[in-house]
This record gives structure tokens, C-alpha cells and sequence, in this order.
């Protein structure tokens, strides 16, 4: 892809309900900002609970050959020859060079289904569907449903016990020393890792190429607050009905005029316009 060029801005993004309307899982009301993006060369990086399989897709239809953040937080992958200098990273895979943050899948699976049994709390996970009943619980189509099973640092799952059950199992889960969070359609068991901690290792590495850079994150859920908490310009869009995620109440995190996508598109025109 060869050298970088300077940008005012980066812009860190979550996919569903964000960049991506939460049932059509179409982009296509944030076009006109993402023409404006690729026109100012802002660096645009996915940050989400999605996997590296679903995000290559997204680089791939987008044409964005930038770093991205799977599974919230869980790993950074960074194309091989982005950042001209050497840094800090666990493994290399393909082209990129990965900075894993995240717990391996089968042991967050395994602790999952230890603390469901010794709460007697019932859920279904990704681990526990076969494709076509991902389709269906996501409205995602068969091909996509199997990217999205291709999980490495984060299990995603339902709870199917009625409350207080809920608050108990996150309990549970943090006790364990692992973390919990919520995006637009599921609960999350992961490491001791989350969006914002990513975000602020990847910009730190973006400030010693430009240290006056500027980041922007935008999110609908509250998966994404470490995130929205770890950028300069921190935008909750609104979710399907119009109402924002009653867990974020920061008043540091502006709220954004207009339901997922729609949101992403006129807040970022103000911005980079
Ligand atoms: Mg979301």
C-alpha cells in the first residue's frame, strides 16, 4: 500500500447500527461521508465486535487498506508496511502484523458455560449455532453468518434466563477477571480487553507519525463507550426508534442527530466539511 499521507483526523468507527444500519446492515446513507473520507485520506478504522473475516469484506467493498480492530478490542491488525517505523506486535499472519489484546475463544467459551452452570443461567452463544441459526438470529446473510462464527477473542451470546439472571452472570463474568459488555444485538464474554484500549494503542502509534492528529469515534451501544471515551470527538448516533443507549450518559460523548448510519453520515459532514 506503500506511505501514508497526513491526516488531521483519524477516524475509529463501530460497524452495526453505526457505520452499518442495524437490521439492513446496508451503508448506504453514510455514502456521501465516506466519499468525503477517502477524498481527504482520513485513515478509517473499524472498531467493533465483529471478526477479521466480516472486516476484510468491509475493507475489500470500502477499498480501506488501514489498520482495524476486531472483536471489541480483542486484536489490531496493521497492514505489514503501514507504519514506517518498528513497533511492539504478537504475531504476524498473511500481510499484517497483529497486536493481540484478547483471551483464545475456547477458553471464554469454556468459562461462559463454568459460570452459566454455577448460576444456573441459560444462554445461547455463537458456539452454540450452526450457520443457518445465525442467519436467522442476525438477519445476516449464510455467507456472512459464517464469517462471523470465525471468532477468536470474544464470544457473542444471549441470555435466555429472565432477569435478575442477567446482572448476576456480568457479575460472575467480571469476578472470573474477564470483562462484559453489550452491543446492539448481544451480550459479549472477552478478555480483560475493550474497544478503548485498543484505540488508544493504535493512536498512540498514528501520534508518533503525527502527533497532532485528531481522532473521532462513533458508536450506538454501550460496547462502544471505552471507545467513545478514548478520542477526542466521541459521537453515540441514534439507534432504530430514535432513542439513544440509556447506558451512556457522559456528557464528554456528544449525541449524534440521526439513527445509525444516517447519524455517522451528517455528524462527520459537520465535521470534516
Ligand atoms: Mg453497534
Amino acid at each position: 500500500m506503500g506511505e501514508i499521507q497526513a491526516s488531521e483526523y483519524i477516524i475509529f468507527t463501530d460497524m452495526d447500527g453505526t457505520l452499518v444500519d442495524h437490521d439492513t446492515y446496508s451503508y448506504d446513507a453514510a455514502l456521501p461521508a465516506l466519499e468525503l473520507i477517502n477524498k481527504k485520506n482520513i485513515p478509517l478504522i473499524f472498531c467493533t465486535s465483529k471478526t477479521r473475516a466480516e472486516l476484510e469484506i468491509y475493507c475489500h467493498k470500502l477499498d480501506i487498506c488501514h489498520p482495524f480492530i476486531s472483536e471489541n478490542g480483542g486484536a489490531i491488525f496493521i497492514p505489514q508496511d503501514y507504519f514506517d517505523f518498528p513497533y511492539d506486535h504478537t504475531k504476524q499472519i498473511d500481510n499484517y502484523n497483529v497486536i493481540e489484546l484478547g483471551v483464545g475463544y475456547e477458553i471464554l467459551e469454556s468459562t461462559l458455560k463454568e459460570l452459566c452452570t454455577k448460576i444456573d443461567c441459560q444462554v445461547i452463544g455463537f458456539g452454540d449455532m450452526n450457520v443457518d441459526e445465525v442467519c436467522r438470529d442476525t438477519g445476516l446473510d449464510r455467507e456472512c453468518a459464517a464469517l462471523a462464527k470465525q471468532r477468536d477473542y470474544d464470544e457473542a451470546f444471549r441470555i435466555i434466563s429472565p432477569a435478575p439472571k442477567d446482572e448476576l452472570l456480568e457479575q460472575e463474568i467480571r469476578k472470573s477477571g474477564f470483562n462484559c459488555t453489550k452491543g446492539g444485538r448481544y451480550y459479549h464474554i472477552m478478555g480483560n480487553n475493550d474497544k478503548g484500549k485498543a484505540v488508544l494503542m493504535l493512536t498512540d502509534l498514528y501520534r508518533k507519525k503525527w502527533p497532532g492528529v485528531k481522532t473521532i469515534g462513533l458508536g450506538d451501544s454501550l460496547n462502544d463507550l471505552p471507545m467513545l471515551m478514548a478520542v477526542d470527538i466521541g459521537i453515540l448516533v441514534q439507534k432504530p426508534g430514535g432513542d439513544y443507549d440509556p447506558s451512556i450518559t457522559s456528557p464528554d460523548i456528544k449525541r449524534g442527530m440521526g439513527i445509525g448510519p444516517k447519524g455517522w453520515n451528517q455528524e462527520l459532514i459537520n465535521i470534516l466539511e
